[in-house]
């Protein structure tokens, strides 16, 4: 039996699919390219802009022809257009879909498959999905893994920002077991994988709702202990959380990668205020210069989203100024769009008009695309130490410690080798370069 999975949305959703399908290798199951030879197809699915949903919606209606034709195929879907509560319109609405799974949540798809595979609906077949539930999506130490990894370690999220659908989607914040974290790190590691990225919509709060006081300083360190890992990235932060205990913990340990994603969302305070962000301008920058000062050379990433509710002219100065002058090393950018049954939506007017967004929006990034053009350009002729993840193409493609994408041009296999690169080659969203060592 083959399954397809259609992602959509960000890196969790990523983890989630990739976690899924490892409880479904596990249990059996092949995994194909081609929609077409699929027994099960499932979309997991983003809500977080309208946009996002619509692409869900379209690939759904998309898919009907095809069960239709195949009346034994079994579609699912998952992600946060079902939510931890579940979307009874949508259930209505699409009569023809088999499954439907909150997001992280692998185990509809597994009791529907206990179900359909009658044959094989034995005893053994119960307990062996029970263990792959029980596993936490069904590690298995001999699968191999992609270099670089995503490993969630908080889910969901309680901080309520006013244009976030997060919360009601994925629910309260809930740290992991940090037992069963170290337990997944190791075997995606002997799977072969030299990078872990830790997820959490805040994953500095990781540990604060445990008991005890294990928090994600002393996570990273533990992490380090593994032989073969030889990166560690965390995404996402928030300035609220982002202790000096962390930044250091970033800056003494060798594994811990120089790259902080952490989200200012507006320059003005009045429209942080109305976000819900529990941070000013001030604070903000205050931490990006602690972050340089204690990590030298490190790299730091933000997301801003232009046009929210009552963003005048001289609100939106406020974030393009801020930007110009920090002159971080990434933002990801998002027009505002109200999503239902958020504080935003219910309570604020959309009140800037959707061409003024895309202005704004073009503006900061023009204003980006140079700065980190600029900044880029400091690499030139530098060798710069590149873990490599694939050939996409007919390059090799790679990751600096900063998280600067670089590709390379060889026939050399360099898959998961991390190997010193000569920049001979700047651009704003990615370099180019030799290698230094010999293979
Ligand atoms: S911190 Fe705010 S923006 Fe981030 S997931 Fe939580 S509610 Fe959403």
């Amino acid at each position: 039996m083959r399954y397809h999975i259609w992602t959509e949305g960000c890196q969790m959703n990523v983890a989630d699919s990739s976690r899924l399908s490892r409880a479904l290798d596990s249990i059996g199951l092949s995994v194909t390219s081609d929609v077409n030879q699929a027994d099960l197809i499932i979309l997991n699915t983003c809500v977080v802009r309208q946009s996002a949903e619509d692409r869900a919606l379209g690939r759904l209606n998309s898919l009907k022809p095809l069960k239709l034709a195949k009346p034994n195929l079994m579609i699912g879907l998952m992600g946060c257009l079902i939510g931890v509560h579940g979307n009874p319109a949508l259930e209505k609405r699409f009569p023809w879909v088999d499954i439907f799974a909150a997001p992280s949540d692998p185990e509809p798809f597994l009791r529907a498959l206990e179900d359909r595979l009658q044959h094989d609906s034995s005893e053994a077949w119960r307990k062996q999905v029970d263990e792959v539930l029980d596993d936490e999506f069904g590690l298995r130490l001999e699968e191999a893994h992609a270099v670089s990894e995503n490993l969630p370690i908080v889910l969901g999220c309680s901080h309520a920002c006013a244009y976030c659908v997060i919360p009601g989607k994925r629910g309260k914040e809930q740290s992991r077991n940090p037992k069963k974290i170290l337990q997944e790190a190791k075997s995606l590691v002997a799977g072969g994988a030299r990078e872990l990225v830790l997820l959490g919509q805040i994953v500095d709060r990781f540990g604060l709702e445990l008991e005890g006081s294990y928090h994600l300083p002393q996570l990273l360190a533990d992490l380090s202990e593994i032989p073969d890992l030889r990166r560690l990235r965390f995404l996402t932060s928030h300035p609220n959380w982002m202790s000096d205990e962390l930044i250091d913990a970033v800056a003494v340990l060798p594994k811990v990668m120089p790259h902080i994603e952490v989200p200012i969302q507006a320059g003005d305070d009045e429209i942080l205020r109305m976000m819900r962000r529990g941070y000013t301008n001030s604070q903000y920058r205050d931490l990006v210069a602690r972050i340089r000062e204690r990590i030298p050379g490190v790299s730091i990433g933000t997301d801003i989203i232009v046009g929210f509710p009552g963003e005048s002219e001289v609100a939106f100065m406020k974030t393009y100024d801020t930007l110009a002058e920090l002159k971080l090393d990434v933002a990801h950018l998002a027009r505002y769009s109200p999503r239902p049954g958020t504080y935003s939506a219910r309570f604020l007017a959309d009140d800037v008009p959707a061409e003024e967004k895309m202005r704004r929006f073009r503006a900061l990034e023009d204003l980006q695309k140079e700065v980190v053009g600029n900044l880029n350009a400091a690499y030139l002729d530098q060798s710069v130490p590149v873990l490599f993840e694939g050939k996409p193409k007919n390059r090799w493609r790679g990751r600096t410690p900063t998280n600067r994408l670089v590709f390379v041009e060889t026939d050399q296999d360099l898959w998961g080798q991390e190997l010193d690169v000569r920049i001979r080659w700047t651009g704003p969203w990615s370099l180019l370069g030799e290698i230094q060592d010999q293979v």
